[in-house]
């Protein structure tokens, strides 16, 4: 096979020798477009080997030497944006704008790490006690590994590995197996950036790889993004090895909307939280919550949005603006969930279900009306384009419905009244809280912080916590005493 995605060890990038293979398809057309090699255990001992070996040396590189190859892998990445964005659509079946923004996220967290030693530099206290100085060294922590989704295939990476290399660590990626051609680029581009061999190692697979990953004794770190049992499954069997683990899950994120909201910026907002890339984002809005009795008119302009809204193939017509779901389990799965709706008691008034039989992953955006919070639907995460629609009576009800929701990634209120907002803001039970933004995907300098199911751990990733995940603290105390009385004695 000429079309097998290979593994990065020691700087190499090889084929490797194996009878599993998962497809890569191009979701657009169901054509597969490469062959993902799913790795074993001998895998993963050699790029923990070269990890080890990397790590002594990269750890000891000078934050200055560091941030001179990070610099330089900022402008390759910033010269090579269009032709990863195109990677990112092939694979995964964005629309180019969204694979454009998806990489440019990614961007942003090596640009935050080029600039790491601000975080990095610990803190002193002198005459802690009479001659007694104290400081605090943050240190790298050794081999670390990261296992991706494949909804973000360069930004959720590159939440990871820039912050865990700039920080002096070593770093095996895991991509996901749907989408690995994007994380082979990011790789390529940091050896050409002159990243040493061995610092950043990529390996394939699924199950098998990552509890390897878990348990193998000269890890120190996992970072883990994906649907929720799977994140509990990787949290809790690092942790039970020692590791430090944080593991971002599933959600299940509402759009509120008031009476007194904008209505043209509210809707643009609604349509591209709910249908950008399909839906498949974790801070996608799949709850729309039409807050107060005259929600007629935002349902039918809903309506009218969605049988407008331009489905199909990214790359074959730029004024796409919604593409696949990224396989066909996926679709099926998605259509399966919306025959059963009709027994649940809800209302489907604009049915996606009509490109049922079209060539490629579509699902067509999908409103689903009469939703309450005993319906399976309202906290089901369906990672699709699916609307469900809600019409409390209130502010104070809304609040009380949605804290019934066990995910905890993002909540958003559409608003003109800074009250209502402060009131939703300060009472809603998740981490990422919009006023007037449809997607609070916050930016690199601030943690993803996910709460409940949608996150297992402690320190999130990006910002100040992603340095605080990839360091561990040392204090040192020292004594120096009578030093100039010392000397003049003699
Ligand atoms: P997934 O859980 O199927 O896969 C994620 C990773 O886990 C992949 O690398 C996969 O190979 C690996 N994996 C699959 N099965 C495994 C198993 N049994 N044991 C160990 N590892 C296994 O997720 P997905 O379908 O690729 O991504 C979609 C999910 O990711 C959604 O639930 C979405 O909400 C979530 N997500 C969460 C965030 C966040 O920050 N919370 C961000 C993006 C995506």
């Amino acid at each position: 096979m000429d079309n097998v995605a290979p593994v990065f060890i020691d700087g190499k990038w090889e084929k490797i020798k194996t009878s599993e293979f998962g497809k890569v398809f191009n979701p657009s057309s169901e054509e597969v477009i490469s062959m993902t090699p799913f790795c074993g255990k001998k895998d993963v001992e050699r790029a923990v080997k070269s990890s080890l070996k990397a790590f002594k040396v990269w750890s000891k590189f000078s934050y200055a030497k560091r941030a001179e190859i990070l610099f330089n892998y900022r402008e390759l990445i910033k010269s090579n944006k269009e032709k990863i964005a195109n990677i990112i659509s092939l694979e995964n079946g964005k629309t180019l704008p969204e694979a454009r923004g998806d990489i440019q996220r990614g961007f942003e967290v090596v640009d935050f790490a080029c600039g790491i030693l601000h975080l990095a530099k610990g803190e002193s206290l002198s005459e802690i006690a009479p001659n007694i100085d104290s400081r605090t060294n943050l240190e790298p922590l050794g081999v670390c590994a990261g296992i991706s989704p494949f909804n973000f295939p360069a930004m959720v990476p590159m939440w990871m590995f820039p912050i865990a290399i700039a920080c002096g660590n070593s770093f095996i990626l895991k991509p996901s197996e749907k989408v690995p051609l994007t994380a082979i680029k990011l790789a390529e581009l940091f050896q050409e950036a002159g990243l040493p061999d061995g610092v950043l190692n990529i390996i394939h697979g699924g199950k098998e790889v990552v509890d390897a990953l878990c348990i193998h004794p000269n890890i120190s770190a996992i970072s883990f993004v994906g649907s929720s049992h799977i994140a509990k499954h990787v949290y809790t069997l690092g942790a039970k090895h020692g590791k430090r683990v944080q593991a971002g899950g599933a959600a299940k994120n509402a759009l509120v909307v008031m009476p007194d909201a904008e209505p043209k910026s509210t809707m643009n907002s609604i349509m591209s939280s709910a249908f950008g890339c399909a839906g498949q984002r974790c801070m996608a809005g799949s709850l729309l919550v039409g807050v107060g009795k005259n929600i007629d008119s935002l349902k039918q302009t809903l309506i009218d949005r969605s049988n407008d809204l331009v489905v199909g193939d990214p790359l074959k017509n730029e004024k796409t603006e919604m593409g696949p779901v990224i396989d066909g389990n996926s679709k099926e799965r998605i259509f399966n969930i919306i025959d059963g709706l009709g027994e649940t008691g809800v209302k489907v008034i604009r049915d996606g279900r009509e490109i049922r039989n079209k060539e490629g992953f579509f699902v067509g955006p999908t409103l689903v009306d009469n939703v309450d919070s005993s319906h399976p639907i309202f906290s089901q995460e369906i990672f699709g384009p699916v609307l469900s629609i809600l019409n409390p009576k209130d502010i104070e009800e809304t609040v009380e419905v949605l804290n019934k929701l066990n995910y905890g990634n993002g909540a958003t209120i559409f608003t003109s009244s800074g009250n209502t907002a402060r009131y939703f803001s300060e009472n809603i039970k998740c981490g990422m809280v919009g006023i007037n933004v449809g997607v609070p995907a916050p930016m690199s300098i601030y943690p993803f912080s996910g709460w409940n199911d949608s996150f297992y751990g402690d320190l999130h990733m990006q910002g100040k916590e992603g340095v605080q995940f990839y360091t561990r603290q040392k204090v040192i105390l020292s004594r120096w005493d009578n030093l100039y009385e010392y000397k003049s004695g003699w």
